[in-house]
């Protein structure tokens, strides 16, 4: 069994990198932050609040609620979705949605 605490919106003092595209939260930034427990571990999780929208707005929940926060997530749901570039911009912001349609571009 899986849950997770509810995420708070922190803003970063220091670099750190975000748990679904990898890339980083650069100190000034805000992110999204919980921590997660599965199968007896405790993770803390750290995203950007545009990664975040973007599993939401393209991937189905799990039973319960909660959604994939792996590395996976959003390349698997954008390859199936294959979202305009302003589509992407719109949903996780000008900067991680420029950076989301170069990815998918490449
Ligand atoms: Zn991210």
């Amino acid at each position: 069994m899986s849950w997770g605490t509810p995420a708070v919106t922190r803003t970063a003092r220091k670099r750190h990198v975000c748990n679904l595209c990898e890339w980083s939260i650069l100190p000034g930034d805000p992110y999204l932050r919980w921590c997660w427990f599965s199968d007896g571990f405790a993770t803390t999780v750290k995203t950007h609040k545009g990664c975040l929208r973007l599993v939401e707005e393209y991937t189905n929940p799990e039973p319960g609620g909660s959604y994939v926060i792996d590395e996976e997530a959003i390349p698997e749901a954008l390859s199936w979705h294959e979202p305009s570039k302003e589509e992407l911009i719109r949903v996780a912001g000008p900067v991680l949605g420029r950076l989301w349609s170069n990815y998918l571009n490449e």
